[in-house]
Order: C-alpha cells, then sequence, then structure tokens
C-alpha cells in the first residue's frame, strides 16, 4: 500500500559501510521511490555526472542556495558543503512519492527537526576492520581523504540514538530486504493514512 503522501526515508552511515549499493539495490525494486540529488562543491569522482550523482558547484553558488532557503539542510563534510533541494522532496512527497536521502548524521538530525515524520536508518558495518577495508579498497579516495573519513565514520557512530532502525551491512541482499521491511511498516502507519477508511469504502461504511 502506498500512502497519501510520501515519505522521506533518511540513510545514513559512516563512508565505506556500503549504504550506496543499498540504495542503488532499493531504487530498482521498489519504483515508489526516487533519490534527492544532492547539491556538493565535492569535485566528481570519476564516472560521476552532474545532475545525477550530485549537482555539482562552487562555494558561491552552494551560498546561494541557502540564502535563498533552496535547501532543506546542508552541512560541511571533509571540507566540502553538501545539502538537499527541497523543490525536488516538496513535489515528490506531494504527489504521493517517497524519496530516499543519503546523508551525514548531521544533516539527518536536522531534516527529522524539520520533517519530524521522516523514516530514520543507520546503516552500519559488521565490524570496524571491514569499515576499514571497504573505505580503503574503494580507491577513490587520496588517503589524506580516506583517514578523515574514517575519523569522521567513528564520530558518527555516536548518533545512532538519533534514528529509528540500525541495519548492518554484512549481506547486500539481506540488508536491502530489512530496509524494504521497515518501508512496508511505515507505510502502513495509520498516522501517514488518516483517510484509509473514507478512501477504501468511498461512504460504504454504515
Ligand atoms: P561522498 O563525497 O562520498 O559522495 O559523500 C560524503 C558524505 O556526504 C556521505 O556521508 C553522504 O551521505 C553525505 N551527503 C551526500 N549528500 C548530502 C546532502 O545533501 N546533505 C548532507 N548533509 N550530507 C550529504
Amino acid at each position: 500500500m502506498v500512502a497519501e503522501k510520501g515519505m522521506l526515508i533518511v540513510v545514513s552511515a559512516p563512508s565505506g559501510t556500503g549504504k550506496g549499493a543499498i540504495i542503488k539495490k532499493l531504487l530498482i525494486e521498489d519504483k515508489n521511490i526516487t533519490h534527492s540529488v544532492s547539491a556538493t562543491t565535492r569535485e566528481p569522482r570519476k564516472g560521476e555526472k552532474d545532475g545525477v550523482s550530485y549537482f555539482f558547484m562552487n562555494k558561491s553558488d552552494f551560498k546561494k542556495m541557502i540564502t535563498k532557503g533552496a535547501l532543506i539542510e546542508w552541512d560541511e563534510y571533509c571540507g566540502n558543503y553538501y545539502g538537499t533541494p527541497k523543490k525536488y522532496i516538496d513535489d515528490v512527497t506531494a504527489a504521493g512519492g517517497d524519496v530516499i536521502l543519503d546523508i551525514t548524521v548531521a544533516g539527518a538530525v536536522n531534516i527529522k527537526k524539520e520533517c519530524p515524520e521522516a523514516v530514520m536508518i543507520f546503516v552500519l558495518p559488521p565490524s570496524i576492520k571491514e569499515l576499514e577495508r571497504r573505505i580503503k579498497d574503494r580507491g577513490t579516495d587520496s588517503t589524506a581523504d580516506i583517514s578523515s573519513r574514517l575519523e569522521f565514520a567513528y564520530s558518527e557512530f555516536n548518533n545512532i540514538g538519533d534514528y529509528e532502525y540500525a541495519v548492518v551491512n554484512d549481506n547486500l541482499d539481506t540488508a536491502v530486504e530489512e530496509v524494504k521491511a521497515i518501508i512496508a511498516a511505515e507505510r502502513m502507519k495509520y498516522k501517514r493514512n488518516p483517510l484509509i477508511l473514507d478512501n477504501l469504502y468511498k461512504g460504504d461504511l454504515k
């Protein structure tokens, strides 16, 4: 069942936890969910496309977006700015679509303040050793970047209490099934469907 208004599904995880892979699979398997494309000041990595992976921009344009109120949240991560454009989220959720956000913990906490009904999911690596291996093996970041991403990862674990759900990404398929179960249950919450009786029975209820 799809709720009347779309949900915001916030997924955070330390870099290298594999949340990108979870989100990619989820988007293929659930067509009611789309991914919000963030704005960022970081340089594109090989293979990343502007407008698809991110909206890549310089700091001055990013600051203009903040001033115009065009971002629902933003954060600074490893020396770059990242932010979620508001309009896309408003349009899609008003039409009943769900939007998934892959954002930092600080950004997620700000979203929850702004949209208390957002679903908050924290993805955990199966072990610290595996987290370190995944970050190093990714090969897309410089050595300095790898160590700051690791430092940041350790600090982000402290915020898990701000999330409603914790999913361990040991096996990708299992983690995706768990996220799908969370989303299915959230869609059935009565508070997301306050008009369910009217919609189902169209006035036939005696
Ligand atoms: P990456 O540089 O690896 O693509 O992303 C670095 C971090 O920025 C990741 O933890 C990712 O979740 C986060 N991030 C991406 N987009 C946004 C955004 O719009 N807002 C916030 N707060 N974090 C973001």
